[in-house]
């Protein structure tokens, strides 16, 4: 009886609806300083990185795990992407989340549904150009999730560093009252930053896919040792990455991290090195930036600036 007891105060330690309106409601019961981690669920270490980031920093955690269909074009990929909900479930819980929304498609976009923000200049480069339409979703999901978790500070990982971009200007633009905290890349031993995408990597994909990370060291030590030019630190990584024969490289480019230009010739500001390539199906993403020493816990938070 008391074994039953312990068991189901565990189990409902996290709440979990999936209902807008009545997370809202929930959400609003609680007290204190609030923290929110957004996600779309297949859970690894980097989302639990942010949600162990936002406990520390907050009364409580809220979260959401939702597959946003409208930031996926018809070719990407919706239909397969990873679901591992009781895992994700429990995961939450013992991270110490205290509320959790997992909404659906028709919940967030019910028939009638009209709205949706697009953020201008900083979605033009980079995945806004090759993923069209994709941060018009973005944008406008995390518009509805920012009203609908109400928090105090949301947490973004560093790894889509385009998109904490594009949030920030949104939450700027539109008077979000909240601040907007990025959190450092998690990876694994050997580099590869953790990714949902990564279950979809054959055991020789695997083992490729560190390429990726290795590209953007060989630039971080060009870097250091002095050099400036755009076309020799992309080069860098270029030259790593080409000799892996499993991957296919979709771009390296060099922006400056906080309006997400192009440089032209890198001076000692920070730069941000985007990359991304295919290997086999999954497009895998990663970035740095450069000086490399300042990916650590507060450079990307910093250099965006508060609210
Ligand atoms: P996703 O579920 O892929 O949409 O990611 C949800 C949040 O977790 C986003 O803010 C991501 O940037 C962040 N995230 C994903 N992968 C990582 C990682 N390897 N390290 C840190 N944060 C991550």
């Amino acid at each position: 009886m008391q074994r039953w007891n312990l068991l189901t105060k565990a189990i409902f330690r996290l709440k979990v609806t999936d209902n807008p309106a009545e997370f809202q409601a929930l959400r609003r019961a609680l007290k204190g300083r609030i923290g929110a981690v957004y996600t779309m669920g297949a859970l690894h270490e980097g989302h639990l990185s942010l949600v162990s980031r936002a406990r520390a920093e907050n009364d409580a955690v809220v979260a959401t795990l939702f597959v946003n269909p409208t930031q996926f074009a018809q070719n990407e990929d919706l239909s397969r992407y990873p679901r591992t909900l009781e895992h994700d479930l429990e995961a939450f819980e013992r991270a110490g989340v205290s509320l959790l929304l997992t909404p659906t498609p028709e919940t967030m976009y019910p028939s009638g549904y009209q709205t949706s923000i697009t953020v201008e200049k900083v979605t033009q480069g980079l995945e806004g150009a090759h993923r069209p339409g994709h941060f018009v979703g973005v944008a406008t999901v995390v518009a509805k999730l920012f009203n609908l978790t109400l928090p105090d500070r949301a947490y973004f990982g560093q790894k889509d560093a385009q998109q904490v971009v594009v949030v920030r200007q949104m939450a700027r633009d539109l008077n979000f009252p909240l601040e907007i905290i990025v959190c450092p890349t998690v990876r694994e031993a050997d580099g590869l930053a953790m990714s949902s995408r990564n279950a979809f990597l054959t055991a020789p994909q695997r083992q490729a896919a560190s390429v990726l990370y290795r590209g953007l060291q060989a630039a971080g030590e060009v870097y250091t040792r002095g050099e400036r030019a755009t076309a020799r630190l992309i080069d860098a990584a270029y030259q790593v990455i080409a000799a892996e024969p499993l991957a296919e490289i979709d771009y390296i480019a060099l922006n400056d991290p906080r309006t997400l230009a192009p440089i032209v010739e890198a001076t000692d500001a920070p730069v941000l090195l985007s990359l991304v390539a295919r290997i086999g199906t999954p497009r895998l993403l990663d970035n740095c930036l450069l000086p490399l020493e300042l990916n650590n816990l507060q450079a990307l938070t910093r250099l965006l600036g508060g609210t």
